[in-house]
């Protein structure tokens, strides 16, 4: 079973002609509200796919908190996890201009009150997974304390985004770290090392700058490129599945959650990387992040 701890927003979204300036106001479109967050999202994926998965999460005592709860609900995510109070839902504002260029402000709220208590009270979910699946739209001492809490034999898996110094005990629990290159770079240059500076320019030359770092793997996602595994035997390029790609919102969480999944059901690395790559790439055919999701029969079909 997958257990994803992380964030649930809600994500408002305006069209607009132009993105106002400091001190200006434009009208925009009907306001569009969908559910969101990194951790609801790979929730969502995982499970539309067939796996059983569980969401340790926080949302409000609201209206975004029941979207959020109606929509992991529906896909089949058991929300047993996901935690009710202590402040308003996070919420992503998001502008977007016809030319697609967005402006984003995010209210954490409550997944910034998603606690080391809230993990400890989650045992029985951590006991019950094979592989938990974080990110960093939640506090940084609640990840920590997500590691400390695995079962044993149980797999970490970690999407550091938004990237930032991660402490070493949390990388050297990584099996896999997955990154985009914004993500690599932010992570190597945490050590004052420079970066990817003196690394090397190729996705190969990161990966392998990255592992040294401490992670038992790293995966390395390179958008219509496709992705590449690393291990300390071996770098494997993963290639991508040719579409005509609509909207890559959301794209990460799935080949994530997917990639997940299939290593907790015992998949190679590189097995379980390129069926997420084909759910990758079912998902950026259709708009959205968490609708643009594909089923297992959607996948086989790309
Ligand atoms: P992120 O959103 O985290 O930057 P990517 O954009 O690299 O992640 O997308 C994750 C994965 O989804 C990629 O590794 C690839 O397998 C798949 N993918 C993304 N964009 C495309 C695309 N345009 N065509 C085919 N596959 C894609």
């Amino acid at each position: 079973d997958l257990l994803v701890v992380g964030s649930a927003n809600a994500d408002l979204v305006i069209g607009v002609e132009r993105r106002p300036a400091a001190g200006e106001t434009v009208l925009g479109s009907d306001l569009a509200v969908h559910p969101g967050g990194k951790g609801a999202n790979q929730a969502v994926a995982a499970a539309r796919l067939g796996a059983r998965t569980a969401l340790l999460a926080r949302v409000g005592d609201d209206a975004h908190g029941r979207l959020l709860l109606d929509t992991q609900r529906a896909a089949g995510v058991d929300p047993v996890g996901v935690l009710v109070g202590g402040a308003p839902t996070g919420v992503a504002l998001i502008t977007v201009d016809p030319s697609g260029d967005n402006s984003i402000v995010v209210s954490p709220g409550a997944n910034g009150r998603l606690t080391p208590a809230d993990v400890r009270a989650a045992s029985g979910l951590l006991q019950a997974s094979r592989v938990v699946s974080a990110q960093l739209e939640i506090p940084l001492e609640t990840v920590v304390e997500t590691v400390r809490s695995l079962a044993p034999g149980s797999r970490f898996v970690l999407n550091p985004s938004p990237p930032r110094p991660l402490p070493q005990e949390v990388l050297d629990a990584c099996d896999p770290l997955i990154v985009n290159e914004h993500e690599a770079k932010v992570i190597l240059a945490a050590d004052g090392a420079g970066g990817t500076d003196g690394v090397g320019g190729e996705p190969e030359d990161w990966a392998r700058a990255l592992l040294a770092r401490g992670p038992r793997s790293v995966v390395v996602t390179l958008g219509a490129e496709g992705a590449l595994v690393a291990s300390a035997e071996e770098v494997v390029r993963v290639p991508s599945v040719t579409v005509d790609a609509v909207d890559t919102t959301g794209a990460g969480d799935a080949f994530t959650a997917a990639l997940a999944w299939k290593l907790g059901a015992g998949a190679s690395p590189a097995e379980a990387a390129a069926y997420a790559a084909r759910v990758g790439a079912a998902a950026v055919t259709r708009p959205g992040a968490q609708e643009s999701f594909p089923t297992a029969a959607e996948v086989a079909a790309v």
